[in-house]
């Protein structure tokens, strides 16, 4: 597989200062398919250097300028989204229908979403007298997780971009090849040396020398919980700002006079889409005691559905494989009943997970309160309304969610008590101009839209 030997900092593919390197491995098959560097505290403090000589200028650059070297980015990415959908492949497992109609397409979307966004955002306003300008925040510390490789980065890059924020990327160690084809698109797009830099490196080593850099403004951070605390911590002690998308443990209510067949079988769905490795995954399942048992056979008939290797892939990594088949194990030992998929077999070649469905899971028991971050599926009965709210908002975590009723009015009144960032309504649509994040410990500060874009801005007002 195509990967550049260097990092990508003002504007040109540079050898690193490091001498290391990490090993791309295909997921499917358990082969090395290439070498990135392994960029060190050097390598961050350059490319921080070339963020901060860039910035003013790109600060001062007028919007609707901005606004065409993004929709430049966007015509680049989508040239190349047959290279994206197959390296998204190779360095995550995703098979290629999926790749193509999301790994691939989304993060177009939202470059162009930010291209549109750049043009007509109002960097100014009036309030009484004062004129409050709306400025750019300086140099964003970009830290991206591997689950949606260039979605995650598109979702950074692109609003700071737009914002007037210059940006330091380091993408997960797992998937740096189609970080470096982000940078690709950014460098045939015209965008000014300096302006987005990659450096491809270990979270211990590289994230957390730009986390804690003393000239990055701003660190955004994707993963998990545990890092993003890590970082948040950093942050505080420096005084800078802090965007964290984190972990879910979303919540799939069905309400009595739902559509039950379907709700079930888009539910399954939405848990086994990117085997599972999605942060708003609705993993826990809410139906009520008296259509339970009807619930679990449609939802064991709909996880029949995704043989692995077919409409699922692997899961991406040893580390992965071995902490979904413990999350299984878990399960079983806790007295959950498992209807589908279960413990694997000792692995054969390729990290692959079985669907997996559990009934009788309780909202104590492990698998219903810690993300599993793999095609696991856990139903859990309750009792009433409020009984299905205490359940729902019964995590640590606030992410996403669903509520399917017998019409948009009664699932609304219920998403209104939901404690969480996003919820879909009775099969509602992603929407990527939708604000996402997440509240209570999914996260701080949103993405995508305008919302997205305010992150990277701060306020100064001027009293006439
Ligand atoms: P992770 O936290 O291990 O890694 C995320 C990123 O942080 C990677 O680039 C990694 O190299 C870096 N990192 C690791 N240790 C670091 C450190 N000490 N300092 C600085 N950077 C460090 O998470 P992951 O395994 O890559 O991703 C899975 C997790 O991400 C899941 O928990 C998932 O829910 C979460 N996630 C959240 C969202 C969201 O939008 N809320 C989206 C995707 C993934």
């Amino acid at each position: 597989m195509k990967a550049h030997d260097a990092m990508y900092t003002g504007g040109r593919w540079r050898p690193s200062v490091s001498t290391e390197t990490i090993a791309v491995v295909n997921p499917a098959d358990e082969r090395i398919i290439a070498e990135v560097p392994a960029g060190n505290a050097e390598d961050v403090d350059a490319a921080v250097r070339a963020a901060r000589e860039a910035f003013p200028a790109w600060a001062a650059t007028p919007q609707a300028r901005r606004a065409a070297l993004l929709g430049a980015v966007r015509d680049a990415l989508a040239a190349r989204q047959d290279e994206i959908a197959e390296t998204v492949t190779a360095e995550l497992g995703a098979p290629p229908g999926f790749a193509r109609a999301v790994h691939a397409a989304l993060p177009v979307a939202v470059a162009g979403s930010y291209a549109e966004l750049a043009a007509g955002y109002s960097f100014e306003e009036r309030i009484g007298n004062s004129t409050v300008l709306l400025e750019p925040v300086g140099v964003v510390g970009a830290i991206t997780p591997w689950n949606y490789p260039l979605h995650q980065v598109v979702a950074k890059a692109a609003p700071a971009l737009a914002a007037g924020c210059t940006v330091v990327l380091k993408p997960a160690e797992n998937t740096p090849l189609t970080a470096q084809l982000f940078a690709e698109a950014v460098d045939e797009a015209g965008v000014p040396a300096g302006v987005f830099n990659l450096v491809t490196g270990l979270g211990p080593v590289a994230g957390a020398a730009l986390a804690a850099h003393p000239d990055v403004d701003l660190v955004s951070f994707t993963g998990s919980t545990a890092v993003g605390r890590r970082i948040g911590a950093i942050a505080g002690g420096a005084v800078k700002r802090v965007a964290l998308e984190l972990g879910g443990k979303s919540a799939n209510v069905i309400l009595p006079g739902a559509d039950l067949a379907r709700a079930v079988r888009e539910g399954v769905a939405n848990v086994m889409s990117n085997s599972g490795q999605t942060c708003s995954a609705w993993t826990r399942m809410l139906v009520h005691r008296d259509r339970y048992e009807e619930a679990v056979e449609l939802a064991k008939e709909a996880v029949a559905a995704y043989p692995p290797g077919e409409r699922i892939g692997p899961v991406v990594s040893a580390r992965q494989w071995e902490r979904v088949r413990g999350y299984i194990d878990k399960g079983v030992a806790e007295g959950a009943r498992l209807v589908a998929g279960g413990p694997e077999a000792p692995r054969d070649r390729g990290y692959y997970v079985s669907p997996t469905v559990f009934a009788d899971v309780t909202p104590e028991m492990t698998i219903a309160q810690e993300e599993i971050f793999g095609p696991v599926v856990a139903l859990l009965p309750y009792e009433d309304t409020e009984d299905a709210l205490r359940i729902a908002n019964g995590t640590v975590y606030g992410l996403g969610g669903a509520v399917w009723a017998a019409d948009d009015a009664q699932a609304v009144a219920f998403a209104r008590r939901m404690d969480t960032g996003q919820v879909h309504i009775n099969g509602g649509r992603f929407n990527p101009l939708a604000p996402f994040g997440g509240y209570k410990q999914s996260g701080v500060g949103r993405e995508l839209g305008p919302h997205g874009l305010a992150e990277y801005l701060q306020t100064k007002s001027l009293q006439f």
